[in-house]
């Protein structure tokens, strides 16, 4: 579960008086949901971000995600706390000189996952993003849209409570944004949780489903829209 109580983002070095990034804002994601965040530019989304992979801590209010309460959760924990969230970025962030496997199986081996495990676990994920016969070649041999299958794999072979994808069709070929959805979709369907920020309006309204839109760091609407793509199943 992901739940911010009254949270407010001051940041001190902002120019005058600094800047009020978020303000009085009241969000609960229940487990499994799929959520997307939108949102101009100077909204508040990576504020909101950075509180919910405990990057940033609020200025006030309090912030709750996978059962840790992240105002108070100590050093020693931190580590168990972080690997119970995939992080999917806009730029893959992927190792340039590991094979797909192995940019997998990194993320494993710093959990202390077992050989065994790794070994089911990789082509588990890998065949899931349709990547199987790409194990042994590098990034660099991979398309965009290629690439950022590869880090949605990674982001769930830690099996984590919650998946956030910021903006992660951000630098791929706009017709595979729906694909990239479409697995992350997949990804939700096995109970993690999806929060995925994004830009792209005609994705949005396209999926449909749970939108929290931020605007000027408060939250100007949080509700379910029908998608055209349940508009599409109905005819
Ligand atoms: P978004 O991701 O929606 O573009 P941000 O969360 O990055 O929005 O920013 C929200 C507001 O906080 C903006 O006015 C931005 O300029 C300000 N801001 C973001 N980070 C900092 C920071 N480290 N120091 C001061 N102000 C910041």
């Amino acid at each position: 579960m992901v739940e911010l109580k009254n949270v407010d983002v001051h940041y001190k070095d902002g120019g005058k008086g600094g800047v009020d990034a978020l303000h009085n804002v009241n969000i609960r994601i229940n487990d499994g949901e799929f959520v997307f965040v939108v949102g101009n530019s100077g909204a508040g989304k990576s504020t909101l971000l950075k509180l919910l992979t405990r990057e940033l801590t609020p200025t006030n209010g309090r912030v709750f995600v996978n059962g840790y309460n992240l105002s108070k959760i100590k050093k020693r924990k931190l580590p168990y706390f972080r690997r119970s969230v995939g992080m999917i970025f806009q730029d893959f962030r992927l190792i340039p000189d590991m094979t797909v496997y192995e940019n997998v199986a990194f993320v494993l081996r710093v959990i202390d996952k077992s050989n065994k495990y790794i070994r089911q676990r990789v082509p588990y994920v890998l065949n899931l993003v349709r990547l199987a016969d790409k194990a042994k070649v590098k990034p660099t041999q991979l398309s965009g849209g290629e690439q950022q299958r590869v880090a949605i794999a990674r982001a769930f072979a830690i099996d984590p409570g919650l998946i956030i994808a910021d903006e992660p069709t951000g630098n791929i070929d706009p017709a595979l944004s729906y694909e990239m959805v479409e697995l992350l979709k997949d990804i939700n369907k096995c109970g993690t949780t999806v929060i995925m920020v994004t830009h792209e309006h005609d994705l949005v309204q396209y999926f449909g489903g749970r939108i929290i839109n931020l605007s000027s760091g408060s939250v100007a609407f949080d509700d379910y829209i029908e998608g055209e793509e349940d508009e599409d199943e109905g005819e």
